[in-house]
């Protein structure tokens, strides 16, 4: 047997929280909350489950859903998606990504990436025969030296994957960032992936730029969206991509051999809650509250909090305190100190080992502080 994926294994994601949960550590690796979500959300869901919505939603997703998105999209980024050819429901981001790919990629295209870089880009595209070519990006800075990135581009440049914000860099794309990628892509063919699944998490008041907002990008990219992120359930698999009508096209034939369709009253459920503007728009205050309180307690440690500008995640610098590769470093937390978290290496396919872990503040209050406690005296 010939495996297609020879180099992947379980996922970083799957591995620290296996080990947390073995050796009874905070869990602050994998990201997810563990609050509950809303009650109002839940009963919802158990509103539309009783009331029969049970079978296959249609292929694209429920209209309704489809509706409240597009008049989300219109409000922030001043953009009009058409519903019924631009938008599709996805079971969650990763789902929308691959399908995106898998649309797309045949053997020898190139894609590029720039890493670090969430776990799940680099195998779709390779499962496809597509070759990654990364943009390797360093902290702290994890500056985008756009001169450099033209470099990258050929012929079979097929695809340029953003993700803004960044899991797990944290950062988040500028005005400029848009406009030198703009001018990079004007006059080639190449297609772009914008996953934005951290659009309402973004802190200190900075403007979240959508790839939806750059009409020029628009008219040949997919954004991708999560509603795991959106209502706080990464459990219930629902996500979304926006796409020009000749991409959407494309994506739903192969959408529709993949899922077909995703959960059917989960979608009538999100569909009713996020009507309301506050269940997404209150996000930042939620998590930049938390994050905070993280930042502030980081203080007392000997860990080097790196400046976070969205996502629900922090990186720490560990210089100081060991020099072990980050691996090595985040097994040992995890199994002696009892607090999982990501090393940063593992978003990168080439060895780069800068002493940093990622750590994840979806959490509750109380997990935060006993996570500090724990950190505070390493
Ligand atoms: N993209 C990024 C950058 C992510 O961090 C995640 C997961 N947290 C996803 C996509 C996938 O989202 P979902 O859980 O909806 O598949
Ligand atoms: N996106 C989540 C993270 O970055 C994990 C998703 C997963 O486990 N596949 O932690």
């Amino acid at each position: 047997f010939v495996s297609k994926l020879p180099k992947t294994e379980v996922s970083i994601f799957s591995r620290m929280s296996a080990l947390a949960q073995e050796h009874e550590a905070i869990n602050l690796s994998q990201g997810f909350p563990n609050y509950p979500t809303s009650d109002k959300l839940i009963a919802l869901v158990d509103h539309y489950m009783r009331k029969g919505c049970n079978q296959y939603a249609p292929m694209p997703g429920i209209l309704p859903l489809r509706e409240v998105l597009a008049e989300k999209m219109n409000i922030l980024y001043q953009v009009d998606v058409d519903v019924e050819k631009e938008i599709t429901i996805t079971s969650g981001g990763t789902q929308a990504i691959f399908t995106a790919i898998a649309t797309l990629i045949r053997p020898g295209d190139e894609v590029i990436v720039f890493e670090p870089a969430y776990d799940s880009y680099r195998p779709s595209v390779e499962l496809f025969g597509g070759k990654v070519v990364p943009v390797t990006l360093k902290s702290p800075q994890f500056a985008i030296d756009w001169k450099e990135v033209g470099k990258l581009i050929s012929p079979c440049t097929k695809l340029i994957i953003v993700n803004n914000p960044t899991n797990p860099s944290t950062k988040i794309w500028k005005k400029a960032d848009f406009e030198a990628l703009e001018k990079l892509v004007w006059d080639t063919p190449i297609t772009i992936l914008s996953d934005e699944v951290y659009e309402h998490i973004v802190y200190d008041n900075q403007p979240h730029w959508s790839l939806l907002q750059f009409p020029a990008l628009w008219a040949r990219s997919f954004v991708v969206a999560s509603f795991g992120k959106l209502v706080h359930t990464t459990g219930w698999k629902l996500g979304y991509v926006a796409a020009p009508a000749y991409l959407t096209a494309e994506f739903r034939k192969v959408h529709q051999f993949n899922v077909f369709s995703a959960n059917t009253p989960m979608q009538f459920a999100i569909a009713d809650y996020i009507q309301d503007k506050d269940s997404y728009l209150g996000l930042r205050a939620f998590f930049q509250e938390k994050r905070d309180l993280l930042v502030e307690g980081l203080k007392a440690s000997r860990f080097q909090s790196l400046p976070c500008e969205g996502t629900y995640f922090l990186l720490m610098d560990y210089t100081p305190i060991s020099d072990l590769p980050e691996l090595a470093y985040a097994t040992q937390l995890t199994t002696q100190f009892k607090v999982a978290t990501v090393p940063v290496s593992a978003f990168y396919a080439s060895p780069c080992d800068q002493s940093l872990l990622r750590i994840c503040f979806a959490k509750d209050k109380d997990t935060l502080n006993r996570a500090l406690d724990l950190l505070i005296k390493i």
